[in-house]
């Protein structure tokens, strides 16, 4: 073989090469489904939401569907104390709660007598119930939350302090409704309450939220 034919081998190979990167560039931005996707992205929407969207794309309307649904149980709603007696002894982002994108929760207790005021004997010892699905994590004896759960998922976590005691360990999976532990009065707290967070993933990082735009009074 002459050295002429050689190099004009090399030339080929290389256009060859060439023409392959580009075809590949092409079939990258021509993606139909990672256009569709960036749609998604927005200020109210979730990570999971946007997985959701993924998954309805690659897979179908029935996915997609699927994936709205698990992410209405994510959402946290309704009361912790799930009773019709409880009371807000303290609002989100004053006293104890300020500031409000620090500490942001409500205090909630329970009128066992009727007058229309919280009271410990009510309140002491009430069950309290995970308002969305998600992992349990548990710290007990923690300062100033006492004996603390967090409940969380990729989209929401809440967090209720200063409790009597537990019924789940970390780790757990809990669903909306689920027994987690009982009012208490552990860490820096002047009287059996449950102090109750929201906090909703926003952009990479956790935002609190005022419990009382989640209807917390509500039944569960
Ligand atoms: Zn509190």
């Amino acid at each position: 073989m002459s050295y002429h034919s050689s190099g004009r081998t090399q030339i080929i190979i290389v256009m060859l090469a060439i023409l392959g990167t580009a075809w590949l560039v092409v079939q990258l931005f021509a993606r139909p489904d990672a256009q569709q996707l960036s749609g998604w992205r927005g200020p109210g929407n979730s990570s999971a939401s946007i997985a959701a969207a993924a998954e309805g794309t690659l897979s179908g309307r029935a996915e997609d569907q699927r994936g709205r649904g698990l992410s209405s149980a994510l959402k946290p709603h309704g009361n912790p104390l799930n009773d019709g007696r409880t009371v807000m002894t303290q609002g989100y982002g004053v006293g104890t709660h300020a500031p409000a994108e620090v500490w942001g929760a409500i205090d909630l207790a329970i009128d066992g007598n009727d007058d229309g005021a919280a009271d410990p004997q009510g309140s002491y010892d009430a069950p309290i119930y995970a308002t969305h699905s998600g992992v349990v994590k548990v710290t007990p004896n923690s300062h100033p939350a006492g004996n603390h759960i967090w409940v969380s998922n990729e989209q929401f976590k809440t967090g209720y302090a200063h409790l009597a005691g537990f019924v789940v360990e970390s780790g757990a999976h809990v669903e909306r409704g689920q027994l987690i532990g009982y009012v208490g009065s552990t860490g820096m707290s002047s009287g059996p309450h449950l102090d109750y967070q929201i906090w909703e993933m926003q952009g990479g990082t956790w935002v609190n939220r005022n419990p009382l735009d989640f209807e917390p009074l509500a039944g569960l």
